[in-house]
């Protein structure tokens, strides 16, 4: 069997590595579009900011492990087209890989505002080549302004403030990952952030940049201004499908994929990581994460259906996020008009886990440096535990 994953970053490693433990025999390419030897992501809007680690310490898959797996890296090669009839992969540099089994595993690419060519100084974070370019900038004693409060603007936001520096966080929604912790826990992590010295214009979005040869300042739309010699743009990432334009595969957000991960449609091409929108049954819809557990479960779960034990992708959604000095870490999903009940600490202390749920169920598990709390619950998160108005969770 001829097996061609496209994207060589953490899932697509992940997933390699887990074709090859299950006893995949035959050909395995990883392709890449990034010159770079695979690495991981994580760090590069943490310690990698802070200068405390470089990207010898962000490595995913060396040479040498690629070539114990007899997995053939092409590196630096874009696929742009796909065949599904020829069953064959197209890359840039002209390569033409036959497959039996396609894995997309391209993952997202960063969106900006406002959404023109912007000036220099203007950067976004998601690959080690924005993360240095990023570091090299802060070495330079910048006024910082992160366009975005989610959770990669509000990391970045942290290390500029541990660096030192003055930073500014707009984002038009009412506080800081609204999306991905609702407005109550969004609000007790902004308050973190001001204490830390970080200034925040919430309930305000970016119309214009100022400077042409290098950015000199942000227009807010209400007219005010934001000084700064960098900017970040951290508004989120679009699933990375532009080389599946043709293929005949739905890639409305993301590729559409069943509960296995195998694309609507088809039966040899599967998605993992970012870019795979799977049918969850445990949400009874289409989901899509950009968590990274996620996508190495994912891998592992596509790996097992390829080598012949269909396998249902049906993991609690889980990501943290290492800022203000403590890990935030969410179980689950928090959903809009969820309820808030703190079960241990609170708003304001360096420590908290809160539950979130609505409409008769628990939804979400939150810890910030909790993790213990948090686990009891995560259990009854699993286990489907009711949500009473008003009380939370009523245990036995
Ligand atoms: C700065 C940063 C910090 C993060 N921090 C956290 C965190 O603290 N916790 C957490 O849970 N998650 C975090 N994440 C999210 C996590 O890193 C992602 O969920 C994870 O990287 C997804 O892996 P992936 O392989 O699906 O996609 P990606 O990591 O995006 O990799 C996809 C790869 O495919 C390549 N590619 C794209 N198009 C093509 C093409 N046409 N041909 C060939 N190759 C292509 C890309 O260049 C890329 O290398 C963070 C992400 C970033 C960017």
């Amino acid at each position: 069997m001829d097996v061609v994953v496209v994207g060589a970053s953490l899932a697509g490693v992940r997933t390699v590595q887990a074709l090859r433990r299950k006893g995949l025999e035959g050909r395995v390419t990883l392709v890449g579009s990034e010159p770079h030897l695979p690495y991981d992501r994580p760090p590069l809007s943490k310690a990698f900011l802070l200068g405390e680690i470089d990207d010898s310490s962000v490595a995913l898959l060396t040479a040498e492990q690629a070539k114990e797996l007899e997995v053939e890296l092409r590196l630096g090669a874009p696929a742009t087209r796909v065949d599904r009839a020829g069953r064959a992969v197209q890359l840039e540099d002209g390569g033409r890989l036959p497959f039996d089994v396609l894995i997309a595993a391209t993952g997202a690419t960063p969106r900006t505002v406002p959404d023109r060519h912007p000036p220099p100084g203007v950067h976004t974070l998601r690959t080690l080549d924005d993360a240095v370019a990023v570091r090299d900038a802060l070495a330079g004693g910048p006024r910082v302004a992160v366009v975005g409060g989610g959770f990669i603007g509000a990391e970045v936001a942290c290390a500029a403030r541990t660096l030192g520096l003055d930073v500014t966080v707009v984002d038009p929604a009412p506080t800081l990952m609204t999306r991905g912790l609702g407005p109550v826990l969004g609000d007790v992590m902004a308050a973190r952030h001001r204490s830390m010295g970080v200034s925040l214009r919430t309930g305000r979005s970016v119309s214009r940049w100022r400077g042409s040869s290098r950015v000199e300042a942000l227009l807010l739309d209400d007219g005010s201004v934001v000084a700064a010699d960098l900017v970040v743009v951290g508004v989120g990432a679009s699933p990375a499908v532009g080389w599946l334009h043709g293929s005949g595969l739905d890639i409305s957000d993301g590729v559409g994929c069943d509960a296995t991960l195998r694309a609507t449609g088809t039966d040899d091409v599967y998605a993992v990581g970012d870019v795979a929108r799977w049918h969850s049954t445990r949400y009874g819809g289409a989901l899509r994460l950009e968590h990274w557990t996620s996508a190495g479960e994912q891998a592992m779960a596509v790996a097992a259906t390829v080598t012949g034990t269909p396998t249902v992708f049906d993991s609690l959604p889980y990501v943290w996020s290492d800022q203000t000095g403590g890990r935030l870490q969410i179980f689950g999903r928090v959903l809009p008009g969820d309820e808030v009940v703190f079960v241990s600490g609170g708003p304001g202390e360096e420590r908290f886990a809160a539950i979130t749920g609505g409409q008769g169920a628990l939804h979400a598990v939150v810890a910030f440096n909790a993790l213990p709390d948090a686990m009891r619950y995560r259990k009854l998160l699993l286990q489907g535990a009711e949500w009473v108005a008003g009380r939370g969770v009523v245990q036995s």
